[in-house]
């Protein structure tokens, strides 16, 4: 059963440890099948180096395991929740990448200071209240930080991102702990400036026209 989504959450995952992203197993990545609804998920505790396709979990919105072996992620109920409430949502992306979890970890937002990753997002990466570890509170606590977004820091906890697909939220995660680290070592020399929204608005509007193969579309951001 959806083999080629299976086959993409696979790879996104193993791309989590190949850009330093995550340690152990910590971190997931999900898709969704636009068809059926379904998610594939991560197992859950099962090191990125193990992971195969056939080793994904296929479960339903409500958390049921519909095909696999395995346990699905131990936050599978915060994708699902993301997934039910963001009909624009086809994949999600969790990590405890550091320079990102840095600003996390003292409850702040990445501001928007580097124009690459206001192109992709459009904003700054927003930081959620403290949230207890779990389905509905994290989830709200995410979705309320996001305002319609694709990416939210959750306090003292980590890095979550939504996309178009597996793919896309997989590479946003990426970009942000970039930008995170970036931001982080230019804030060591002194205050940074961040750009206006106004400017911020103007670069997300080239992106969308000119990024990749696919561009002068007016009908919203690439995949990434
Ligand atoms: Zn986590």
């Amino acid at each position: 059963m959806l083999a080629a989504l299976r086959e993409e959450v696979c790879a996104q995952n193993h791309e989590l440890p190949l850009n330093g992203l995550v340690v152990g197993s910590g971190g997931n990545v999900s898709g969704r099948d636009p068809d059926s609804g379904f998610v594939v998920i991560k197992p859950s505790g099962v090191k990125f180096s193990m992971l195969t396709p056939e080793s994904m979990v296929v479960v339903n919105l409500d958390g049921n395991v519909i095909e696999g072996k395995m346990k699905p992620s131990v936050d599978t109920g915060i994708h699902l929740y993301l997934y039910r409430n963001r009909a624009d949502v086809g994949g999600v992306c969790h990590t405890h990448s550091p320079y990102a979890s840095s600003f996390a970890a003292r409850g702040e937002r990445i501001p928007a200071v580097l124009a690459p990753i206001t192109h992709i997002l459009g904003r700054d990466v927003p930081c959620s209240r403290y949230a207890t570890p779990g389905e509905v509170d994290t989830g709200e606590a995410i979705l309320e930080a996001a305002d319609g977004g694709m990416a939210a820091l959750v306090k003292a906890h980590g890095v979550f991102t939504m996309g178009k697909s597996a793919t896309e939220a997989t590479s946003f995660a990426m970009y942000i702990e970039e930008a995170a680290k970036t931001t982080h070592l230019a804030m060591l020399r002194g205050r940074v400036e961040e750009l206006s929204q106004k400017e911020i608005d103007r670069c997300h509007a080239w992106f969308r026209k000119n990024y990749g193969q696919n561009g002068n579309k007016e009908t919203g951001p690439p995949a990434l």
